[in-house]
């Protein structure tokens, strides 16, 4: 009762999820993201969404249309306001990224041939998020290249497919499956298909995909969906404390050095004294321009930039400042409330300055 009233309570400011999709490569993460972002522009509408910053926004009503063709999906409470997935599959983006010493990432997903099993970058993988405690859920993809398997078009559900299955290709299938929970037994991790795992607290989901035909989108988006539901709405209760990280520095035509950062709590304004890390020590500056990409354009095309006030998190967003060159990815912003106040400043420099000291801890482990 308690965990509904807190529910009911915080609906409305839960923030959306950040999400990460890895493994090891050619298993088909680019493909995959690929394939989630052009679910809805093949009716001719891009339902909204958008490649922002070093991140792609799914509205909540994209996401909705595709986990509503399954019984579960109809079943969710729609309470995030978008899904928002890291545009840069692959395990750089992963090992680098955190705010406050955890993960950036609320949820990962962790892309794994079904033909080849767990391979060396998969087990990396899996080592980091068990590290950062990021729940994640299984894709296993290309299913589509099992022997005489039958792809069904236009994102069908996973088990709509493996019914029209021939029996041989059916049977194929369930013996991948199983070859693929053993390897994951093997290094301590319980798997269940996710239509048969009662308890997504101590197993991990299975998610049969194919980036080329779509089977498994629904699915795959439906958990994503039903996974902070169970788990993490306290991590996603939105946070007036600014929580944010440096994706890239980058050097923009007409802007000079800018960097992108995810905003993943608290609100961020023009004019906001920031601190960075930096390689000489942390940076002080303050935001010149706060900046998103247009709406309709790609992300590349040259002074498409939208500029904003404020940005409340969660969101991916370009920030135009001084004296940015030597600032470092992978590492916290912090907004210094009162630029006047030493202890403030001592403060800020010591939390930024800790991000950096487990970045250089890490280069040193690997
Ligand atoms: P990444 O390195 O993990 O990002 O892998 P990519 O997304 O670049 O995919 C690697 C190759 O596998 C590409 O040639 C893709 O077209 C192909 N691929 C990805 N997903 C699938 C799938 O579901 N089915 C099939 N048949 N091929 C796929």
């Amino acid at each position: 009762e308690k965990a509904q009233a807190l529910a009911s309570r915080t609906a409305d400011h839960l923030r959306s999820p950040v999400i990460c999709i890895l493994g090891h490569v050619d298993t088909g993460k680019t493909k995959i993201l690929d394939r989630i972002r052009r679910t809805n522009v093949q009716d001719g509408e891009a339902g909204g969404i958008t490649q922002q910053i070093g991140a792609t926004y799914f509205p909540i009503d994209a996401v909705k249309k595709e986990a509503t063709k399954l019984a579960e999906g109809r079943q969710l409470d729609y309470n995030v306001p978008s899904l928002l997935i890291i545009d840069t599959p692959g395990h750089e983006s992963f090992t680098n990224l955190r705010s406050r010493g955890s993960s950036l990432c609320d949820i990962a997903i962790l892309v794994v041939d079904i033909l080849h099993g767990l391979e060396p970058q998969t087990k990396e993988s899996i080592g980091l998020l068990k590290a950062r405690k990021t729940p994640f859920i299984v894709a296993l993809n290309k299913i589509d290249r099992i022997y005489d398997w039958d792809a069904q078009p236009h994102n069908c559900p996973t088990r709509d497919s493996i019914a029209k299955q021939p029996r041989h290709a059916r049977e194929e299938f369930m013996r991948r499956v199983r070859d693929a929970q053993l390897e994951f037994a093997e290094i301590g991790f319980n798997t269940e298909l996710y239509w048969e795992n009662e308890d997504p607290r101590k197993t991990v989901s299975l998610v049969p995909t194919s980036a080329i035909s779509g089977e498994g989108i629904p699915d795959l988006l439906m958990l994503l969906l039903a996974l902070p539901q169970k788990l993490l709405t306290d991590r996603l209760m939105f946070n007036p404390l600014l929580e944010a990280t440096v994706l890239e520095v980058k050097v923009i035509e007409g802007l000079g050095t800018t960097i992108d950062v995810i905003l993943t709590g608290g609100t961020i304004r023009e004019g906001d004294t920031i601190m960075v890390v930096g390689l000489d020590g942390p940076i002080v500056s303050t935001i010149r321009a706060l900046l998103t990409p247009h709406p309709m354009k790609e992300m590349r095309v040259k002074g498409q930039y939208l500029h904003h006030k404020e940005i409340k998190a969660a969101q991916g967003i370009k920030i135009s400042a001084e004296g940015m060159e030597k600032a470092v990815a992978g590492t916290q912003l912090m907004v210094v409330q009162d630029p006047t106040s030493e202890v403030e400043m001592e403060y800020c420099r010591d939390e930024v300055m800790k991000d950096f000291q487990t970045i250089l801890t890490d280069v040193d482990k690997s």
